[in-house]
């Protein structure tokens, strides 16, 4: 059943852009000759690229959107392209928070970007941690905290992040959890589900529950799964109201062509064949490597993961990570953050990569 009532989330928005106008850029219609933008009217020397980047892209890639929408399942206009799902994260803050007023709620540890982005638009970050459970087995993990979640929801909170899998501890939330906090914070906040690795892990999307609840969005990226950091393009699925939103927050074309190009091309169901090879390959050496990792001395604990990393509890953290640096590997620190201490994010690599570290640690 489509939620008829929406417009409660335009009264959710900050008001002033609520009520701006969008900018409205110079018209697109690439059938007649471009002698309303300024452009030069050849390709410059230096570009060999074959598209023509002396002309603007589309200003605001409506029909990239509709057709990320059709492959993300999601009806038309629920769909908006951004430059990575980082801007898609700062857009809804921006859309969404007054500074000084309101706020962004976190569950850490969590993704740093979140609260970053609420930082820079002057809005606070209410944190409601997850709750850590090493027991060993199936239910090790970070679970929400789902009662004090919502008992940190006072009316200042617009947007709830909910990342899932979670980076850095690699686990899926509880459907059932998602879902209570979802469907009890209904018409009050916007629950933001960042699906950054959902690919890794084989589940459906929550984007399925869009139609039924109008305060879900999930956020999904190009950068991990599909291969493509380098475009810097990520997807935001959402209402029609909260799309609109978002689209006059970010300034007209944002979206680079080749990177729209680019994307176009990793929606094509060769490549999505492709992706599902390697996703196969990456879940077969996450196994491997977080059992060859549970043997090593200097590894106290490898989290269940699913996503493309594992986080590591070791013995310590700064010997660990100086002993990736000497087998020339990079690994992520996370020995700082709640509840994380001696912890160590590692991406899975090529196989030869992984057995350096597994190797560097034994
Ligand atoms: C990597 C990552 C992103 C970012 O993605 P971009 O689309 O590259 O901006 C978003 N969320 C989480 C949780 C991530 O780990």
């Amino acid at each position: 059943m489509k939620d008829s009532s929406t417009t409660w989330l335009t009264s959710l928005a900050r008001p002033e852009i609520a009520a701006m106008a969008p900018y409205r850029p110079a018209s697109w219609e690439p059938t007649l000759v471009r002698l309303h933008a300024n452009e030069m009217p050849w390709s410059g020397g230096s570009d060999g690229s074959g598209e023509g980047l002396n002309r603007y892209p589309e200003p605001y890639h409506d029909a990239l959107d509709d057709d990320l929408a059709a492959f993300f399942g999601v009806d038309r206009g629920a769909a908006f392209a951004t430059r990575g799902s980082d801007e898609g994260i700062d857009l809804l803050v921006r859309a969404f928070c007054r500074a000084g007023h309101d706020s962004v709620l976190v569950c850490p540890p969590t993704f740093g970007m979140y609260a970053a982005a609420a930082h820079i638009q002057g809005a606070s970050v209410v944190s409601v941690p997850l709750v850590r459970d090493a027991s060993a087995g199936a239910s090790a993990g970070f679970r929400l905290d789902v009662e004090g979640v919502l008992a940190a929801c006072s009316p200042s909170v617009k947007l709830v992040f909910l990342c899932s899998p979670n980076n850095p501890t690699g686990n899926l939330l509880d459907g059932a959890a998602v879902d209570e906090i979802v469907n009890r914070l209904s018409y009050r906040a916007l629950v933001v589900i960042d699906e950054a690795y959902v690919e890794f892990a084989g589940t459906e999307s929550y984007a399925a529950r869009l139609r039924a609840n109008s305060n879900v969005v999930v956020l999904r990226t190009f950068s991990k799964a599909r291969a493509l950091a380098g475009v810097r393009v990520g997807v935001i699925l959402a209402a029609r109201e909260v799309i609109d939103l978002a689209r006059k927050v970010c300034p007209p074309y944002a979206l680079p062509q080749l990177s729209i190009d680019a994307v176009r091309a990793a929606i094509s169901e060769t490549a999505v064949v492709a992706m599902h090879a390697r996703l196969d390959t990456i879940r077969e050496e996450r196994a491997r490597v977080a059992e060859e990792l549970r043997a090593s001395p200097k590894v106290v604990r490898v989290w269940p993961s699913d996503a493309n990393f594992l986080l590591c509890e070791v013995v310590d953290a700064a010997s660990a990570m100086s002993a990736a640096r000497g087998a020339a590997l990079l690994v992520r620190d996370f020995s700082t953050s709640t509840g994380l201490s001696n912890c160590i994010r590692v991406t899975i690599g090529t196989r030869e990569q992984n057995d350096r570290l597994v190797e560097a640690w034994s």
